[in-house]
């Protein structure tokens, strides 16, 4: 993109003087200045457009050389390099504004804190809690005692010894923030910051508590009751408003976080929202059918395995698996069938074997329309 003429940039006639240059550049400073413009690009250019030419046209030396060869006419073949930083430009404002610092802050009314008091907030306490898969699937409510900042007890969190050792901040009037009255070219500006005696707090402590130390807080245990909901998973966060460490002087309490830990099953497995358990049955309860017990999260559950039941057939329960978290969904109890093939045989049970080796039912005689392993896999998981 071809830069913009510096003279254009800040509506000005080619023989303009020092003060006419510094009072366009600071009405554009003013107008595209990022505090008042968050989030607009386009200001942002401009605003740095209007600090590059400011930056050449404000020096006579560069101004001169911008004359006669334009644009080309800076050092390395261009003024401004790779356009200024927002370092720099802010930099120049003690030039263009007066004074240190920046006096942005007080104009477009600064950040969040400033000019309040400031409400002190506890730190955030995290913890974990580990479930097992029934607590999982039910949801559970947890009496976990944790060990945290609480309020002083003794000083009942003002962190003074007594009453008269407790007052008003002397150098902000308990209004945690001073003022500075600045003369600046634009007149006076008003700013305002943190009251550096009390840290905004409002207040002064001249004889601290022995107990905390001035603090306001002590270490001490709560037993906190947490509901977990069902159907949450591992590594998930949970967060309790308040629950968190204490804050002194009547401030807010920060937020209990906790991070949920799975405890595996002793032969359940937890997929997503299904729950699966390999079952194992000899070949004769696969040829024959029968009947066995299988865990499931509710307890012990029978179910009816059909005569002729191949290996790799997968059983479904429906709705014995783990809610979706916030939902009516519910998941499944998948039983996958493995036919177990004996390790090892005594001399008997090879006899009784061999007898059956070329029986003709026990030849392998898969249909045609008999689906993959692989099919009837993906067949449950749709
Ligand atoms: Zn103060
Ligand atoms: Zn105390």
């Amino acid at each position: 993109m071809a830069k913009r003429d510096y003279y254009d940039v800040l509506g000005i006639s080619r023989n303009a003087d020092q003060a006419e240059i510094k009072s366009a550049y600071r009405k554009l400073a003013i107008k595209y200045h990022p505090d008042k413009n968050p989030d607009n690009k386009e200001a942002e250019e401009k605003f740095k457009e209007a600090a590059e030419a400011y930056e050449v046209l404000s020096n006579s030396e560069k101004r001169q050389r911008y004359d006669q060869f334009g644009h080309a006419g800076g050092a390395s073949g261009g003024f401004g390099g790779g356009g200024m930083n927002m370092e720099d430009i802010f930099s120049q404002f003690g030039d263009i504004f007066g004074g240190g610092g920046s006096p942005f802050e007080s104009f477009f009314g600064g950040g969040g804190q400033r000019g309040g008091r400031r409400v002190t907030k506890g730190s955030n306490l995290r913890i974990k809690v580990k479930l097992t898969l029934h607590e999982i699937a039910k949801g559970a409510e947890k009496k976990i005692k944790v060990n945290k900042q609480v309020v002083c007890s003794t000083c009942d969190g003002s962190g003074a010894k007594d009453k008269s050792s407790f007052h008003t901040c002397r150098t902000c009037g308990g209004t945690g923030a001073v003022r500075r009255v600045t003369n600046t070219i634009l007149g006076q500006m008003q700013t305002t910051s943190t009251c550096p005696t009390c840290n905004g707090e409002g207040v002064e402590i001249s004889a601290k508590c022995t107990a905390c130390h001035g603090d306001g807080l002590v270490r001490g245990e709560e037993t906190i009751s947490i509901n977990i909901p069902a159907g949450v998973s591992e590594g998930m966060q949970l967060s309790m408003s308040g629950k968190g460490n204490a804050a002194p002087r009547g401030g807010v309490p920060g937020d209990l976080i906790i991070l949920i830990e799975e405890l595996p099953h002793e032969s359940l497995k937890r997929d997503g929202t299904n729950v699966i358990y390999d079952l194992y049955v000899n070949f004769v309860d696969a040829a024959l059918g029968t009947s066995v017990e299988i865990p499931t999260i509710d307890g012990k559950a029978k179910i009816k395995i059909e005569s002729g039941t191949q290996g790799g057939k997968i059983l479904r329960l429906k709705g014995k698996g783990v809610p979706e978290v916030n939902s009516y969904h519910k998941g499944d109890q998948l039983v996958y069938v493995n036919v177990w093939t004996p390790k090892a045989v005594s001399s008997e049970e090879k006899d009784l074997l061999e007898r059956l080796r070329n029986s003709p039912n026990f030849k392998p005689q898969p249909g045609r329309n008999e689906k993959t392993f692989f099919e009837r896999i993906k067949e449950y998981f749709e």
